[in-house]
């Protein structure tokens, strides 16, 4: 039941090779996830990991979307101390390490693409010095008092000799895609879209990658943090997290659509299932996301 058509493949079409990796584990509250929760103890909620995905192209190398937590959740402003505790957020294993473990080294990756700068996506960037990094344009007005600039600030600032393009959906080449998501073809080749996904924070970015064939991933960052807010769809995202709740139920709604779509599989940032249902980094999830969207196309025959 394909509704909208996304842009077909052409001729010698790229695809990205995309791999997922747990990059740390946080304690989410269901109080921070469903508004049906808002009365719940911060005690009731799950352990969901932070995902990150290395996307390789033939011919613009690799790129991270997303650094998940620092190692040994270290590093953070002093204004995050409560928050660490109460995500009881926990890194063994960050980005590098997982990579390193594949075979990958920091120095391979060309970009890393970040879905929004809160502290379970953001990581350790010192690694990563030539990486050019993409951020949503509206997340430059949060940079602007980013810690140590403002001792209050829970962001960390960006290394100044770190290379940064922020992303702007009002550019001439950003389109808008289907249901009326704006979106910017990053290579020029269909092989990556990165979308706007406004609502959770500002700047938030979705990225649309073709997989195979008519198929896509759509990493969803933390439009949501939790399936049941999309599929089904019947629990509203909560207002505790996010920074403009109509915009994000919006958003929400356009994930809810892709999702109704046979050939696209959403993955959220933080959805737990994913763990044990996708393979993992150093493997690929290409071609699990094709027998995916089979299933989609069987079950909705
Ligand atoms: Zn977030």
């Amino acid at each position: 039941m394909s509704y909208v058509e996304l842009p077909s493949d052409v001729q010698g079409q790229s695809y990205i090779r995309c791999s997922a990796l747990a990059a740390g584990f946080l304690w989410l509250p269901d109080r921070e996830v469903f508004q049906d929760s808002l009365d719940l103890d911060t005690n009731i909620g799950s352990k969901v990991p932070s995902l990150c995905f290395l996307l390789q192209h033939e011919q613009h190398g690799k790129l991270l979307f997303d650094l998940g937590l620092r190692k040994h959740a270290l590093g953070y402003p002093p204004a995050m101390e409560d928050d660490l505790k109460l995500f009881a957020a926990e890194c063994e294993s960050d980005i590098c390490d997982l990579l390193s473990q594949g075979g990958t080294q920091p120095t391979e990756i060309r970009t890393i693409i970040y879905s929004h700068l809160h502290f379970d996506h953001t990581g350790d960037l010192s690694p990563f010095p030539s990486a050019h990094l993409i951020l949503g344009e509206h997340s430059k007005q949060l940079l602007a008092s980013a810690y140590p600039i403002n001792p209050k600030s829970r962001l960390n600032s960006i290394p100044s000799t770190q290379t940064v393009s922020y992303i702007e959906f009002t550019d001439q080449d950003s389109q808008s895609l289907s249901f009326g998501a704006s979106v910017l073809d990053f290579f020029n080749d269909g092989s990556l879209y990165l979308l706007d996904a406004p609502g959770h924070m500002l700047g938030h970015l979705n990225a649309l990658v073709r997989v195979a064939p008519n198929s896509f991933v759509l990493l969803a960052g933390d439009a949501c943090h939790n399936r049941a807010c999309y599929n089904p769809g019947v629990r509203l995202v909560s207002t505790e997290n996010h920074h403009d709740i109509h915009v994000a139920r919006e958003t929400v709604d356009r994930i809810k659509r892709f999702h109704a779509l046979d050939n696209v599989v959403v993955i959220l940032s933080h959805e737990r299932e994913r763990l044990h249902e996708m393979p993992m980094f150093p493997l690929m999830l290409n071609d699990w996301a094709v027998q995916e969207t089979d299933r989609k196309r069987q079950r909705s025959k």
